[in-house]
């Protein structure tokens, strides 16, 4: 018997499904593979955020396994308490050294550590600096913030800078934030230009490289790195759940920024920590980016092939420029049947629509792995060629 006082959810989903906008979730039967079992299909699989096949690998899952073993399922508090443990001591140290950084924290995903880090650190008499498709995690770090929120136009320097002069006088801290890699579009931010902005104006630079770590850089150390940008900027969030293929997201700063969120940042204190389990995967993985940076290389190589067969058949995908590549298709039913046609087909690529991207510009996007063949790949591109000429795409 549905309540009374809830039949407004039920009548909000009867909308999306007149819409053609509902979606059920696409179950995932077998290990995140490059070809994976979905809902009783085997697909290709251009949908998960597993870079570099990370999720499956001998190492990590050794290490898990060993970890579980001698430390248990899990931390049992939050990190304040008691549940900050040797390992989780051990992760942070070695990020920090990875990334060439004084301090690194760890929270329980990359989502808690944008919105727990930009929550933390500023408040209503400050100003944010914000790039309109940055993640919805910046966008919920910067509303629970109460700072004011002045959004520019995606990656324009000159924007930014009109902003940045607006405010110059006004006192309250300053903060410039961005994605790395833009998860929807694929393309790196001008992460050069931003930074000079920042060091001009007095603001402070943080950048969320969840797309980027494991991908851009020397080994995978992101966007910093790629663009030769070290010690300038202030704070580095990245992920450990897409690449570095288990669970979690860092922060990278001053030793004191980093303490100071020990003390102040609300899942950090809140939230209990990760499972023994989880942080040696990641221990794991920081070492495979450094032992096997022939995963990085086969992503960028497939990445160049597949995105050069979605052109070369005329797909619009954007500005793209990594391994994520959007194929646009303007409306969001059309981008679900699309997205429908080619799991039938045997290729899963995810439809996206409003709100994840602006109106008209729904698409479905594709991610390469390092882990998919190049026959899995020449022919995902053979199926997405058929289905878009059956819906006129192309
Ligand atoms: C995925 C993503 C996050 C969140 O990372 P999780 O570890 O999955 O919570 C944050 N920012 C961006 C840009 C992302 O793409």
């Amino acid at each position: 018997m549905p309540k009374a006082q809830l039949q407004y959810l039920t009548d909000e989903l009867n909308h999306l499904r007149h819409e053609k906008l509902y979606q059920r979730l696409r179950i995932l039967e077998t290990e995140q593979l490059p070809v994976a079992k979905f809902d009783g299909h085997k697909v290709i699989n251009l949908s998960s955020n597993n870079y570099l096949g990370l999720t499956t690998h001998p190492k990590l899952r050794q290490r898990a396994i060993e970890a579980t073993e001698r430390f248990g399922v899990g931390s049992g508090a939050v990190r304040t308490i008691a549940g900050t443990m040797t390992i989780h001591m051990a992760l942070e140290e070695k990020i920090a050294r990875f990334k060439n950084v004084e301090a690194a924290v760890v929270f329980q995903s990359g989502f808690t550590a944008n919105a727990g880090t930009v929550q933390a650190i500023l408040g209503k008499d400050d100003i944010i600096i914000s790039d309109e498709l940055n993640h919805a995690s910046i966008i919920d770090g910067c509303r629970l913030s109460r700072a004011e929120i002045k959004v520019f136009p995606h990656k324009d320097l000159d924007a930014c800078e009109k902003v940045l002069k607006e405010i110059a006088a006004r006192p309250g801290h300053k903060l410039l934030i961005t994605d790395g890699v833009f998860s929807m579009e694929g393309d790196i931010a001008p992460l050069p230009g931003l930074v000079a902005l920042a060091e001009r104006y007095g603001a402070i630079m943080m950048i969320d490289d969840a797309h980027s770590s494991g991908v851009l850089g020397k080994n995978g150390r992101g966007t910093v790195d790629h663009f030769n940008l070290h010690g300038r900027v202030d704070i580095q969030v990245g992920t450990l759940s897409k690449a570095v293929g288990a669970l979690g997201g860092y922060v990278c700063s001053t030793r004191d920024a980093i303490e100071f969120l020990y003390h102040r940042a609300r899942p950090f204190l809140f939230s209990t920590s990760h499972p023994p389990s989880v942080a040696a995967s990641c221990l794991a993985a920081f070492e495979v980016l450094d032992e096997e940076p022939q995963l990085i290389q086969s992503l960028w190589d497939n990445t160049k092939f597949f995105k050069e067969g979605l052109k070369r058949l005329g797909f619009n995908t954007g500005m793209s420029e990594t391994p994520i590549t959007p194929v646009i298709v303007g409306d969001a039913a059309l981008a679900h049947q699309f997205s429908r046609e080619l799991f039938e087909a045997g290729v899963f690529a995810q439809g996206i629509g409003f709100p994840t991207v602006p109106k008209g510009k729904a698409r479905i996007r594709t991610i390469v792995t390092a882990t998919h063949t190049r026959e899995e790949l020449a022919l995902a591109l053979e199926i997405l060629e058929a289905a878009g000429k059956k819906l006129k795409i192309i």
